[in-house]
């Protein structure tokens, strides 16, 4: 990689693997908290950056990073410090932690403020205590309200909540108290998703022995999918991309970076980076990824995404954002033009009103939002 590294700041993702407590609906590579071995983690992500360092001849130089999990908090505001410092930061460089509610107490707050994040994604999931025991969270939902005061008092003003719907019985009248509690904190950000299950998570088990009640069905989803974006929408919220939402100038800097096809680095087990034309897959396995740096593997299970696959990917990105993609910046990465060769797939899903396309943006239209990933294989597979 060495000198085709790029040279203008890029994102820059880490992993933290560890968990206080698996949650049973899950599929996150992700293992049980021991202090010890998180504090050699965290010892081993710093010596993979010092490796990159070495590798492209000066520390790497970011616009975003974002600590992601598993649980990061659990990485400490001096474990932080100590990552951030192997990196050169830019002056506006957004830096985003995920939290879990149970983990802001006023200590950890005034902790956090002697570190440079300046965003925070708190995993809030749901208002209701119910649900949020059946998705084995720790927190009330009536707790909310005071970490976000915690955390507003702190200076921090950007904050992203995470909402899950589709949960267990949840009915649309669940939903929207969900979404009226949601509203009430006025977060710069929210991410919506979608409850979906692997075959092995616990929940999905449970759910089959008639433990738990059924998710909601497709149709279901559906209708929570429009409640959603229709009562966001009309709270302010700009719809920016398939699942978030954000106050105007406070979109994830961060996840532009993935939906715009551009560079990202990513650290830590289970992680996966975009280094064009190389995309790269760590190990989902705390001892292999030690393996890798020991041995100053970077990169591995790296595959060359170019020409067809590389159009594919920037397709299955941009096209999540709901302006759609740049068809100037299409041809310019292509060298031509984003209707060529799919005139045929185009005119049907035009005619559907799958899409829409005028002299300047390819967008999928509102009505595609919720099936975006049937409507982008179409234009994939021409
Ligand atoms: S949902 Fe988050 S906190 Fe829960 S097990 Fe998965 S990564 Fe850990």
């Amino acid at each position: 990689m060495g000198q085709d590294f790029p040279l203008s700041p890029i994102a820059v993702y880490l992993h933290n693997p560890f968990c206080l407590r698996p949650c049973p609906y899950c599929s996150f590579y992700r293992v049980a908290y021991h202090q010890k071995q998180q504090a050699e983690y965290l010892g081993l992500l710093i010596e993979e950056l010092k490796l990159w360092k070495r590798e492209i001849g000066r520390k790497i130089s970011a616009k975003s990073v974002y600590f992601g999990g598993g649980t990061p908090a659990l990485l400490t505001a001096e474990g932080i410090n100590n990552i951030l410092q192997e990196m050169h930061l830019e002056p506006d460089a957004e830096i985003t932690l995920e939290i879990n509610p149970i983990q802001i107490t006023p200590t950890f707050v005034q902790e956090l403020q002697a570190t440079a994040v300046n965003r925070i994604s708190l995993g809030v999931q749901s208002f209701d205590d119910e649900m949020l025991r059946l998705l084995g969270r720790r927190h009330h939902g009536s707790d909310i309200p005071a970490k976000m005061e915690l955390l507003r008092d702190a200076g921090y003003e950007n904050i992203s909540l995470d909402l899950l719907y589709g949960l267990p019985a949840q009915t649309p009248e669940m939903l929207l108290t969900d979404i009226e509690e949601l509203r009430k904190q006025k977060p710069q950000h929210i991410s919506t998703y979608l409850l979906t299950l692997d075959e092995d998570s616990p929940m999905l088990q449970d759910i089959e022995s008639g433990k738990i009640p059924h998710l909601a069905n497709d149709d279901l989803a559906a209708d929570m999918y429009e409640l959603v974006c229709e009562l966001l929408t009309g709270a302010g919220y700009t719809h920016y991309e398939i699942s978030n939402f954000s106050l105007p100038g406070y979109e994830s800097r961060h996840n532009l970076s993935y939906w715009h096809s551009e560079p990202y680095l990513a650290l830590g087990a289970s992680a996966s980076g975009w280094l064009p034309p190389w995309r790269y897959d760590n190990p989902a396995s705390i001892r292999k990824h030690q393996n890798n740096i020991r041995k100053q593997v970077l990169m591995p299970h790296k595959k060359r995404r170019q020409g067809k696959a590389a159009e594919e990917d920037y397709l299955m990105m941009g096209l999540r954002l709901t302006q759609g993609i740049d068809r100037a910046d299409f041809e310019r990465r292509f060298g031509r033009d984003v209707t060529e060769g799919r005139e045929k797939t185009m005119g049907k899903l035009l005619f559907c009103r799958m899409i829409e396309l005028d002299d300047n943006w390819l967008r999928l239209s509102e009505s595609a939002l919720f099936i975006s990933n049937v409507v982008i294989g179409e234009l994939m597979w021409r």
